[in-house]
């Protein structure tokens, strides 16, 4: 039995940060846009279980690691952790969040959001399951936007641990704050979560597979950024974990370091060993490319149907919100300009920060990636011991660091740890996105007593 199919211009799967931006700025062009996610509400993981509400709980320890900072200058007495109450405020964030995105949507009935799962019938047909039954779309045009989701690796007793969702997600799982927690996954989010529990008084033991926390990135960031973590984290490095097993309320986890079997008690574990992206189905069955990462995509964003875009983590590019944003208005400006491709994504200047506290930042290229490539940079550096900033907020560790390319002194990355790194990486974000130079940095009269000013300063450095 055939289904009447509805018409529109375009359809998003998924309602996430790959989706929205497109499917509001094709709204305000006039199209009629249907967006799809089985959450029923937009945003995707970054409002449900990601940045927004793991930063809210950041910042609630930003504050108590500041407070302690102080604890001798003037603001003496302890502080009380209640951590159900911060767990209802990071609640509270999102609901304030998703209300503001009600509003939004309200603001473009040619815009619809419909609660459902969708699925690939041909390459202009969607289907929907909704709670009322199944819809299905005639799409001029589609973007796949349906992002990522935890891994858990097949382990006995994965079963048992905790992922990020049972952290982070509105009403979470994880309701107390545990004495002691044990996370397997030395990745950005193992070690950011890791960083929050240590600051509210939580024992961690962070188990990282390999022979370096946050692998992959800059090994200069990482020696930067580690010692200056609270001490309440224990790291163990090429830690193999082979099984959870249950123990009482608690939890013991099995791992192989070396020829060696070891064992560590939590009453909680977080499994954060990364994420993979999730493919609707019909994807493969219209011949859709998927790589190991996901989705494949070129610059504009286009798979081998000019009409069908993948935007956001599902193109396992650049698995960031902000990056899904940017990626998600090429999307859009290629469907505006009738699946001709006028608009690029640049996948390699995207600003990255991991929010331990403190956090650390990069972008572009690192002096480690210029070496293994043959580049050589010159390195401008500066220390936040010299920084007026760091030095009022009695946190001088860490500092930035920016490589230029020799000859015409070209930004072509940096990184900062320490203070303010997440605001930081703005501006040197920019810097290299656009091509700016030593010349310029120095130039430029960064504000003082601000953090900023070291970006100056590092780029007079090499003068
Ligand atoms: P991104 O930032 O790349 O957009 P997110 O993971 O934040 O990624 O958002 C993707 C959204 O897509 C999630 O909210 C998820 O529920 C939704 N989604 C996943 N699979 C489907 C599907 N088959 N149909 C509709 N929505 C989907």
């Amino acid at each position: 039995m055939s289904m009447q199919s509805e018409t529109v211009d375009v359809l998003t799967i998924g309602a996430g940060g790959g989706a929205y931006p497109a499917a509001f700025r094709l709204a305000k062009a006039g199209l009629s846009v249907v967006m799809t996610d089985p959450k029923g509400v937009m945003s995707g993981n970054c409002l449900y279980e990601g940045c927004v509400p793991s930063k809210t709980l950041r910042e609630t320890g930003e504050v108590l690691e500041s407070q302690r900072r102080f604890a001798d200058l003037g603001l003496a007495g302890k502080v009380q952790v209640d951590y159900p109450r911060m767990v209802a405020h990071k609640d509270a964030i999102q609901g304030r969040r998703y209300a503001q995105h009600a509003q939004e949507l309200r603001n473009y009935p040619n815009l619809q959001l419909i609660s459902g799962n969708a699925r690939f019938i041909d390459p202009h047909t969607v289907a929907v399951a909704t709670g009322e039954g199944e819809r299905r779309f005639h799409c001029r045009h589609i973007i796949v936007a349906s992002g990522a989701d935890v891994f858990v690796p097949p382990i006995p007793g994965a079963e048992l641990c905790l992922t990020s969702h049972d952290l982070y997600k509105p009403d979470p799982t994880l309701k107390i704050l545990p004495g002691r927690m044990v996370v397997i996954g030395g990745g950005y989010i193992g070690l950011e979560t890791a960083s929050f529990f240590a600051a509210f008084g939580t024992r961690v033991v962070l188990l990282q597979k390999g022979p370096q926390i946050l692998s992959g990135m800059d090994p200069g960031m990482v020696a930067t950024l580690l010692p200056l973590l609270n001490s309440n984290i224990e790291m163990i490095l090429n830690a193999d974990v082979e099984r959870v097993e249950a123990m009482g309320s608690g939890r013991r986890v099995h791992y192989r370091q070396g020829g060696a079997e070891q064992q560590v008690e939590g009453d909680v574990v977080l499994m954060a060993v990364g994420r993979h992206p999730v493919i609707p189905a019909g994807t493969a069955e219209l011949g859709i490319d998927i790589g190991k990462h996901g989705i494949v995509v070129g610059p504009s964003l286009q798979t081998r149907f000019p009409h069908i875009y993948a935007a956001g983590d599902v193109n396992g590019q650049v698995p960031l919100f902000h990056a899904a944003v940017r990626q998600s208005l090429v999307a859009a400006h290629n469907i505006l300009g009738g699946d001709r491709a006028l608009d690029y994504t640049d996948f390699r200047n995207v600003p990255t920060t991991i929010f331990t506290l403190p956090g650390a930042a990069y972008i572009g290229m690192t002096a480690t990636q210029a070496a293994a490539q043959g580049v050589e940079v010159i390195t401008g550096t500066y220390d936040f011991r010299e920084d007026s900033r760091a030095q009022i907020l009695e946190a001088m560790g860490g500092g930035i660091r920016l490589f230029f390319a020799p000859g015409s002194l070209r930004l072509l990355g940096g990184w900062i740890v320490g203070i303010d790194a997440g605001h930081l990486i703005g501006e040197i974000g920019l810097a290299v996105a656009k091509g700016l130079t030593a010349y310029d940095l120095a130039a430029f009269a960064d504000q003082h007593p601000m953090s900023a000013e070291g970006i100056g300063k590092a780029a007079r450095s090499i003068f």
